[in-house]
């Protein structure tokens, strides 16, 4: 009994630059357990971005390439309950020989021993145990080794003793592929501007991005209706708050501003400093092909200007595009977004 769920795999789980090291780690772990020098392994990162996965896959791995291995996966949390129900039925040593025992350990969420002494410590001896005698040990936790609270510094420092690695949220390709991973797996086919809003919007975790995916596909297939994109952008609405679905002008100017590195105000203000007036046209350019704003009214988001310098704005952009590679290329990166959301 390893407790291990056979769907995550490695071959399940996308590689992206969020999970480079940590995936290559455990694979060579898998390969190799006990024997590399990443012993322990420790695997951490915010919740839902794929740490309980990616220790199941070491795990998984091992089981069907070593038959002869014990594996154990255990939750830190069901390792303390058992460990109490040990002290009230007096059975510890039997609880420490079986620990000591497992060729893998795989102990997710290690977070869940702060503030608990004795779990620490019969966990101190049961780690030295495997350590010494060349088992593997693999960990989870969701914050660095050093940033966990109310765990003992001799555990911590052992927990650097082999490779940390942490899971960061994926970027939008690998969102793009997480989520068709899961289509080809569910066997449903989702139209590709779906596809690519979810994965812009949903930029908190993996969790989330499936939780989307799973709704959309529920209420689909409950209503018989199709998905497409005025489904996905309602059901976004309802569990995932305060997103904005339109591309107003308002929008438009924040992300000039952040991307020209220029304040906010200055787009709207007078300012005729070189990089403000362009970042100014930029914003006055995708408020025009963007909003179904008038000339008139975007001139009048941008402090009151007259429509005349909109048209000059529109005018001097596509100009700079035709004749400015790497202007052209971020223009038309930035649209990206902009076509993204307004679809
Ligand atoms: P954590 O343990 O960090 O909270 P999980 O491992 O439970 O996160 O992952 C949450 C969900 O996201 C799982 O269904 C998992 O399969 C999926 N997931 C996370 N990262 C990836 C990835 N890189 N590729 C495919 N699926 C992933
Ligand atoms: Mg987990």
């Amino acid at each position: 009994q390893s407790n291990l769920s056979p769907n995550y795999t490695f071959g399940s789980f996308i590689e992206g630059d969020c999970n480079r090291l940590a995936r290559s780690a455990g694979f060579a772990v898998a390969n190799k357990p006990g024997i590399t020098s990443f012993n322990p392994l420790m695997v951490y990162g915010g919740v839902g971005l794929g740490k309980t996965h990616l220790v199941q896959a070491i795990g998984n791995e091992i089981k069907n390439s070593l038959e002869d291995k014990f594996v154990l996966y255990v939750s830190s949390e069901k390792f303390v309950n058992q460990f109490m129900d040990a002290i009230k039925e007096g059975s510890v040593k039997s609880f420490t020989n079986f620990y000591m025992q497992v060729d893998v350990l795989i102990i997710d969420d290690i977070q869940f021993f702060a503030g608990k002494g004795r779990t620490q410590e019969m966990f101190f001896h049961i780690f030295n145990h495997l350590h010494q005698n060349k088992r593997q040990i693999i960990m989870t936790s969701d914050c660095a080794p050093k940033d966990l609270m109310g765990l003992e510094e001799r555990l911590i420092s052992r927990f650097k003793w082999g490779l940390t690695a942490d899971l960061q949220m994926p970027d939008f390709e690998t969102r793009i592929a997480i989520i068709k991973k899961k289509m080809q797996s569910e066997g449903i086919m989702i139209p590709n501007n779906v596809v690519e809003y979810l994965a812009y919007t949903v930029d908190t975790n993996v969790r989330e991005l499936e939780g989307v995916l799973i709704s959309l596909i529920a209420h689909a297939s409950l209503n018989r209706v199709e998905i497409n994109l005025s489904l996905a952008k309602t059901i976004m609405k309802n569990i995932v708050k305060d997103i904005e679905t339109e591309v107003s002008i308002d929008f438009i100017q924040k992300t000039c501003s952040e991307y020209y590195g220029i304040k906010l105000e200055d787009l709207k203000a007078k300012t005729r400093k070189k990089e403000i007036v362009l970042a100014r046209q930029v914003a006055m350019y995708f408020s025009k092909e963007f909003t179904n704003h008038s000339l008139k009214s975007i001139g009048y988001h941008f402090g009151g200007r007259d429509h005349s310098t909109v048209i000059h704005a529109v005018q001097a952009v596509n100009d700079l595009m035709e004749t400015d590679n790497s202007f052209r290329n971020a223009v038309n990166e930035q649209k990206k977004q902009f076509k993204i959301r307004s679809y």
